[in-house]
Parts: structure tokens; C-alpha cells; sequence
């Protein structure tokens, strides 16, 4: 099963938050996630680095503030790698379109939106 699991999950892309935690197998907590379409592949890839890593896959919560990503792990065994790693991708969120995820440039407190999107309401 972990091994259909795994190649099930090569050849199709997370499209939301919840597809993500199905294919990292990532334990959620009561805090509900949420952030923009456009953010899925970075938060896709930044779960992916820290599954490398060996992460116990336990997350607090998903979400968006200010126009950025924020992503917050359960429990305390994660090492400053990680942290770095998670800080990384929260910063760069700031210039990731909430709609396509192209880069973009951010006004104000709201996400970020690219040319083709920037009459589009996101968060
Ligand atoms: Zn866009």
C-alpha cells in the first residue's frame, strides 16, 4: 500500500491542502488550514523538503496572514534546519501570486497578485 501510496502521488500534483496532507501523510490538528490556490505547489515543495528531512509530519496549521504564508508544526521535534526552511518559504510567499502562483509584486497587507490577476480578490 505505502508503495501504490507513493507512486500514486508521482504522477498527480496536490491541487489543494488537503491533497497535500494525503500524500505526506501529515497529521493535522484541530486548527483549520487554509491559504490561496496559487500557494499550493510552494507549500507542496516546502512539506516535501521537510519530509526529507525527517519530519514527524505532525502540523498545527496552515494558513495565510498579512499576505503571507504561514505555517506553524506541532509538538517541538523539529531542529532550526527546518525552521530555516519554513521561514524561507513563508518569505517568499510575499511575491507569489495567491492566484496562479507567478511572481508577483505585494501591495500592502493583502496576497500578492501577478499582472494578469491583479483585478482578482484574494484572502
Ligand atoms: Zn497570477
Amino acid at each position: 500500500m505505502r508503495f501504490l501510496h507513493r507512486v500514486r502521488w508521482l504522477f498527480k500534483k496536490p491541487r489543494t491542502l488537503e491533497e497535500i496532507f494525503q500524500k505526506y501523510n501529515i497529521q493535522t490538528s484541530e486548527a483549520p488550514s487554509d491559504c490561496p490556490d496559487g500557494w499550493i505547489n510552494h507549500v507542496d515543495e516546502c512539506f516535501g523538503r521537510l519530509c526529507n528531512l525527517g519530519w514527524d509530519r505532525k502540523l498545527f496549521q496552515v494558513k495565510e496572514k498579512f499576505g503571507c504564508l504561514r505555517i506553524y508544526l506541532d509538538g517541538d521535534d523539529f531542529d532550526s534546519v527546518m525552521q530555516d526552511i519554513i521561514h524561507s518559504y513563508e518569505d517568499r510567499s510575499k511575491q507569489k501570486c495567491g492566484v496562479c502562483g507567478a511572481y508577483a509584486k505585494k501591495d500592502g497587507i493583502n496576497v500578492a497578485r501577478c499582472d494578469q490577476h491583479c483585478s482578482v480578490q484574494v484572502w
